[in-house]
């Protein structure tokens, strides 16, 4: 018996035990280990929806310990401190701060990424990130206030890739909503890009479409500005104009934790993700996988794959079949991302889509439909079909009697 230890239960990471559990935990054949800080999977694409107060946690967050007990495996809520190769031992810290060991025959990591500050002045301090659903709520704790108070009030948010495009929308249509409910309370919000363009990862094809979206909607956007520094309430650029605002968020680039190049010598690019070979197997220890926005992974055209949710799903999916490979003594196959495109919200009705190789554009609320299929997608791995359509038809019944907006307005 084989013991295979997951570090992190995001996108990659929850898909990955939940395919290992039924497959060998179920059976006894082979011990699976998710260490996981959080007591709750939140879908990381939609972390901006907990910011803007819009994210039903009653039917789409996962309980770890509830999802372990059913799909057998083991769940250690615990981080990830250390690593040990030579003795294949994991350094733990549990939710106290004590710290433990963990033995493992197969290791891997997923533990994602998080904003990139590029150490701009004073970001860390008077700006709020969107990393984990601790920082999402506590972005909502602190917009909550402002929808309540009469008046305009500014929202800044730097980074206009998708995290920041689809925040500024869904603040948008959170705002428009509450005009309805209370008179004189408005966000005016501003979305500030280094880019020429919004999306600038993305195919250039949908960014004009998004920008017309996202003006539409009444959001201000600032592309060619680079924040130079952040102050308490304001932003100040590399001309030197300050951008004041109520809350400023930072969603721009990605990068890894920096303890990620501290494990025991495993290679690390300069974003600090983990370099991995085309089996997603680390470049110096076959025994650790990498997988998800943590891994750097080449591609047959020279090309790495994408730190995206498609791309962490696909790559738990294959490594859940390798896994059977592997553990019967057969080779294993490379990770080949398969781009089915690019969707991104712009609202809470609307989104726009670049599929076929960025051949094609779409628009508009079935694409929205698409973007939600992506979700439903993932929840599908982590429950069945059956229990994803009892929870689309309970969202519906749940709109059709309540607002979509929960905050406290009364
Ligand atoms: C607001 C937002 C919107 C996004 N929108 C899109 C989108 O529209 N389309 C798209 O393709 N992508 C989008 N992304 C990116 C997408 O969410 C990521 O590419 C994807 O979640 C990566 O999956 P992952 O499993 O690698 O990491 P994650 O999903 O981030 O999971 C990492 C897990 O590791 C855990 N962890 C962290 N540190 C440790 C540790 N030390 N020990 C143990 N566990 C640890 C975390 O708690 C987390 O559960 C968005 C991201 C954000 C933040």
């Amino acid at each position: 018996m084989s013991k295979i230890v997951v570090v992190g239960g995001g996108a990659a990471g929850l898909e990955l035990v939940t395919r290992l559990g039924r497959s060998f935990g179920r059976k006894a054949k082979h011990e699976i280990v998710l260490v996981e800080p959080s007591s709750h999977h939140y879908w990381k694409p939609r972390l901006h929806e907990i910011a803007a107060g819009t994210f039903d946690a009653e039917l789409d967050a996962v309980s770890y310990l509830q999802h372990s007990a059913c799909n057998d495996y083991q769940y250690i809520q615990a981080s990830m401190a250390g690593l040990d190769r030579a003795a294949k031992t994991l350094q733990l810290r549990d939710t106290r701060g004590l710290e433990f060991l963990m033995q493992y025959d197969y290791l891997v990591i997923a533990v994602g990424a998080v904003s990139n500050d590029f150490k701009t002045p004073g970001v860390s301090e008077h700006c709020l990130f969107l990393d984990s659903s601790e920082q999402a709520q506590s972005a909502w704790q602190q917009i909550n206030p402002l929808l309540s108070m009469e008046g305009k009030h500014r929202i800044s948010i730097v980074g206009a890739g998708a995290t920041g495009v689809e925040l500024a929308a869904e603040l948008a249509k959170v705002s428009d909503k509450l005009k309805r409910y209370r008179h004189g309370a408005e966000l005016e919000i501003t979305l500030i890009e280094a880019s020429e363009r919004v999306l600038p990862a993305g195919p250039a094809c949908m960014s004009e479409k998004v920008q017309k979206a996202l003006s539409k909607q009444g959001i201000t956007v600032r592309t060619n500005t680079r924040v130079q520094r952040a102050e308490e309430g304001k932003l100040v650029t590399a001309e030197g104009e300050s951008i004041t605002a109520d809350v400023q968020v930072w969603a721009a680039g990605i990068k890894c934790a920096e303890w990620l190049t501290q494990l025991d010598g495993l290679e690390t690019n300069r974003l600090n993700q983990l370099k991995v070979g085309a089996n997603l197997q680390s470049t110096l220890d076959s025994r650790i996988f990498v997988l998800g926005d943590s891994a750097e992974c080449p591609q047959p055209d020279g090309s790495f794959v994408p730190p995206r949710a498609q791309a962490a799903n696909q790559a738990a999916g294959h490594l859940a079949q390798q896994f059977k490979r592997l553990l019967k003594g057969k080779a294993m196959k490379p990770f080949i991302f398969n781009d089915g495109g690019m969707v991104i919200a712009v609202g809470h009705d609307y989104a726009v889509g670049a599929l076929m190789n960025d051949k094609v554009v779409l628009k508009g609320r079935f694409v929205r439909n698409l973007y939600d299929t992506i979700f439903r997608l993932h929840q599908r791995v982590l429950f069945g079909w059956g229990r994803v359509t009892a929870l689309v038809v309970l969202k519906r019944i749940k709109c059709a009697l309540n607002p979509y907006y929960k905050g406290n307005l009364s």
